[in-house]
C-alpha cells in the first residue's frame, strides 16, 4: 500500500504547526517547528503567503489528512461516506477518522504516535474483541475491546508508549485498563473530543465545490 516516506517534520513545517507525528520528540526542543518554523524547500524562508478561500480550505484538508496519516483517495472516500450519513458531514468525517483502529490505539496511549500505532496494527500485535485485526482503517464500534496481544505486551514500543502515555490522557469515549494493556470504546467520539484545532467545515466546502 502506498504511504508517505519523506520526513514527517516537513509536513508540520508545511502546515506551520505541530501535528505531533513523531511521539515524544514532538514535545522536546528537538521538534523541527521549534527550531525552524518555516515551510520546507528552497523558497520556504520567504514570507508565508496570506491564504484566502480555496487556499485556506486546501491547507485545512491537508492538515487533517496528514494528522491522521491518510492518503488523498482514502480521505476523499471518508468524506463521501460522511456526506451520505445522517447528521453534520464535518462531524461525521471526524468521528470516522477517530474510530480508525490505528487512531484508537494511539488515543488509548498504546503507541506514541499514529504512525507507530499503525505499525502495531499492521504487524498483528492488536486484537479487537479477541481477534487479530491488522487493518489500520478498521472502524472500531461501540463496546469493542482493543487489546495488545499477550505475546506483544513487553515489546519496546508498547512499554515506551505506556510509559509516556500518561501525560496525554485518554479521551472520555475510551477506557484504558493499563494493567492488562487493553481498552474499550465506551461511547461514540463527539466533536468536542477531538482535541486538535480543526475547522472541518472548510474541508466540507472544499470537497463540495
Ligand atoms: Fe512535527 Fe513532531 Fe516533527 Fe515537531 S517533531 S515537526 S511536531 S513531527
Amino acid at each position: 500500500m502506498a504511504r508517505y516516506r519523506d520526513s514527517v517534520c516537513r509536513l508540520c513545517r508545511r502546515e506551520g504547526q505541530k501535528l505531533f507525528l513523531k511521539g515524544h520528540r514532538c514535545l522536546t526542543d528537538k521538534c523541527a517547528i521549534e527550531k525552524r518554523n518555516f515551510a520546507p524547500g528552497q523558497h520556504g524562508k520567504s514570507r508565508r503567503p496570506k491564504l484566502v478561500g480555496y487556499g485556506l480550505q486546501l491547507r485545512e484538508k491537508q492538515k487533517v489528512r496528514r494528522l491522521y496519516g491518510i492518503l488523498e483517495n482514502q480521505f476523499r472516500a471518508y468524506f463521501e461516506k460522511a456526506a451520505r450519513m445522517r447528521g453534520i458531514t464535518g462531524e461525521n468525517l471526524l468521528a470516522m477518522l477517530e474510530r480508525r483502529l490505528d487512531n484508537v490505539v494511539y488515543r488509548l496511549g498504546l503507541a506514541v504516535s499514529r504512525a507507530e500505532a499503525r505499525q502495531l496494527v499492521r504487524h498483528g500485535h492488536i486484537l479487537v474483541a479477541g481477534r487479530k485485526v491488522n487493518i489500520p482503517s478498521f472502524q472500531v464500534v461501540l463496546g469493542q475491546e482493543i487489546a495488545v496481544k499477550d505475546a506483544s505486551r513487553q515489546i519496546v514500543p508498547v512499554l515506551r508508549a505506556l510509559d509516556l502515555g500518561g501525560g496525554r490522557g485518554v479521551p472520555p469515549w475510551l477506557e484504558l485498563d493499563r494493567q492488562n494493556v487493553k481498552g474499550r470504546m465506551v461511547s461514540l467520539p463527539k466533536r468536542e473530543d477531538v482535541n486538535f484545532p480543526i475547522q472541518e467545515q472548510m474541508i466540507v466546502e472544499l470537497y463540495s465545490k
